[in-house]
């Protein structure tokens, strides 16, 4: 008998994959186990072995229960690059069941302050130098206790491939209560004892944000993690004899899934960078003979214009994919012509851990989301009626399967709004339009929501309006997506002066201050000056009309 998948066919593939019903913390014991000698973190020239990653994983996490109190529930803040600390850190606060909370490393105090209150963190892990941002909470808020990791305690000084000169600076003792050297807190070397725990647990809450523009917390569980983790194994992404080049921040899901998680669970080698640098890619690429790379587009793109790309041997790589924004066409012959390989873009949200959709690697589409990964029924719905539509046809992506998230952390009604109801299951309102073709491949054409993707980091106009509303020179602003050739989309403020700053004000002194107040991808990189913004009746900003007299500007240059 036909299973109600394949009537769907083909748009609702029917594979399904049985996920182990285990937490994170067994596929790192499951690894260390089989591989303890095997490396599972290469660091500037320094290799750390699954026995060693193991060891310091309960180390941290004896210190943070026993030492800290940190308990099941509680939130600790991960504020820190991509690096081996990041990694052990992750695990050790799943190891005693706490929720890891992972932040964009770019964001400033002012910015921070939100995430504090909103989460309560016990206990914060920073990298070094960005310790001085989240200094002014100890003792002001929940946060009770920093940790302070400073990457070259793990990269080999005498390599030569030396860490970037922004996270270089030695250790520096600081001094303070509330601090703690992370070398001392794996000095504490007590195990943590065994913690009651449930698949349903929170494991980490990434944010996102939203049309309100306020970041908010993705509750993701051990469910919803190996859900993903597993799936990317099974599609191809991983191998134990996989090198895995982790190039994607650790602190965005699909970093955090494909470029640690999956590495582990399969016994791979993930092959880190603390920052993006295409040279150092090719020379890790080389050196280590990586197998597997899933970037974002941006990435690709620099890497294939380095002028002496074809001189670097890649011939180990056997897989590059991503998501988080389209990948451009010509990128994507480059790719092939160059390496043989399909770029295999996939297609997800925060709110998913990464992709609901994947191109099988060896029939990708270019520019294409792929087709529904294990387990997911993806539909597209008229947002008019929320009629479920058919093939071809344009509508909103909503999608239903194991990796959907369980809400949004103490936002129940925000929650509910982006649900609905189809054949009795609860699907979840992408916001993104999109349609399918007859072979089951889903294509994104436009957003519902007001996003702009700047570099795959999702920037929400209504965040950045609010904080240049408290210039006081300006009377009103719309911030907008327009397209940019090295980062897809940058970000544009057309901006109404107050009468007495008319004549004095400048494009230049917006941007600099909007750069003090907000993160590096945030800040609008142009600033237009108006006399009034586009409105409705009613008053609300017609921002759509400005952003598409951008685009329109853009095709005819
Ligand atoms: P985030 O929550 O930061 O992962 O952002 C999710 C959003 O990224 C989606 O809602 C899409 O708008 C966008 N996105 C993800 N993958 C792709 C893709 N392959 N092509 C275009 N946009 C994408």
């Amino acid at each position: 008998m036909l299973t109600r998948h394949f009537q769907h066919w083909p748009n609702r593939l029917p594979h399904s994959l049985i996920v182990p019903e285990t937490g994170i913390v067994h596929n790192l014991e499951v690894s260390a186990n089989r591989y303890p000698d095997k490396t599972a973190i290469t660091y500037y020239g320094a290799e750390l072995s699954y026995r060693e990653l193991l060891e310091q994983v309960d180390h941290l996490a004896g210190f943070l229960q026993k030492e800290l109190g940190v308990a099941s529930g509680d939130r600790v803040l991960l504020f820190m690059q991509n690096a081996p600390q990041f990694v052990i850190a992750y695990y050790a606060i799943a190891r005693v069941n706490a929720i890891v909370v992972p932040i964009n490393p770019m964001h400033v105090t002012r910015e921070l302050s939100f995430y504090i209150e909103d989460n309560e963190p016990k206990a914060a892990i920073v990298g070094q130098e960005l310790y001085e941002r989240v200094a002014p909470f100890n003792g002001q808020s929940s946060l009770e206790h920093v940790v302070v990791a400073a990457y070259n305690d793990y990269a080999d000084p005498a390599s030569d491939l030396p860490l970037p000169d922004v996270v270089k600076q030695s250790r520096q003792a600081i001094g303070d209560d509330y601090v703690t050297e992370w070398r001392d807190a794996l000095a504490y070397k007590i195990k943590p004892d065994p913690v009651p725990f449930s698949l349903d647990d929170p494991v980490v809450l990434p944010y996102t944000s939203g049309t309100t523009g306020k970041p908010k917390g993705c509750v993701h569980t051990s469910k919803t993690v190996q859900a993903n983790t597993v799936g990317a194994v099974h599609w191809g992404n991983a191998s134990a004899s996989g090198v895995v080049l982790s190039t994607l921040p650790f602190f965005h899901v699909t970093g955090m899934i494909h470029g640690m998680h999956v590495p582990i669970y399969s016994g791979g080698n993930m092959v880190l960078m603390t920052r993006w640098e295409r040279e150092t890619a090719a020379r890790l690429i080389e050196r280590y003979r990586c197998t597997h790379w899933t970037n974002i587009s941006t990435m690709l793109v620099d890497f294939l214009s380095m002028p002496d790309i074809t001189e670097w041997d890649l011939e180990s790589l056997t897989y590059i994919g991503g998501g988080g924004a389209p990948l451009p066409r010509a990128v994507g012959e480059k790719l092939f012509e160059l390496t043989g390989l399909r770029y295999a873009e996939g297609y997800g949200l925060s709110e998913t851990i990464a992709q609901t959709h994947f191109n099988p690697p060896d029939r990708s589409k270019l520019q294409c989301l792929g087709i529904p990964s294990f387990d997911v029924d993806a539909r597209i719905i008229d947002m008019d009626t929320l009629e479920e539509l058919g093939e071809g046809e344009t509508g909103e992506i909503v999608v239903n399967g194991p990796q959907v998230f369980k809400g949004y952390w103490r936002r129940p009604e925000e929650t509910e709004k982006s649900f609905l109801t189809i054949d009795g299951k609860p699907f979840f309102r992408t916001g993104d339009i999109g349609r399918y073709d007859e072979e089951g491949y889903f294509f994104i054409v436009d957003r519902a929501k007001r996003m702009i993707n700047a570099s795959g980091y999702k920037v929400w106009p209504t965040e950045v309006e609010s904080t240049l509303y408290k210039h006081p020179k300006v009377q009103s602003a719309c911030v907008v997506g327009v397209p940019d050739s090295r980062r897809g989309e940058t970000v544009k403020a057309f901006i109404v002066p107050t009468d007495q700053a008319r004549d004095d004000v400048t494009a230049e002194e917006i941007i600099q201050w909007a750069k003090e107040q907000m993160a590096a991808y945030k800040y609008p990189r142009l600033v237009e000056f108006v006399d009034s913004l586009p409105m409705t009746a009613s008053g609300k900003i017609l921002w759509r009309v400005l952003q598409e007299k951008e685009w329109e500007k853009a095709k005819q240059k």
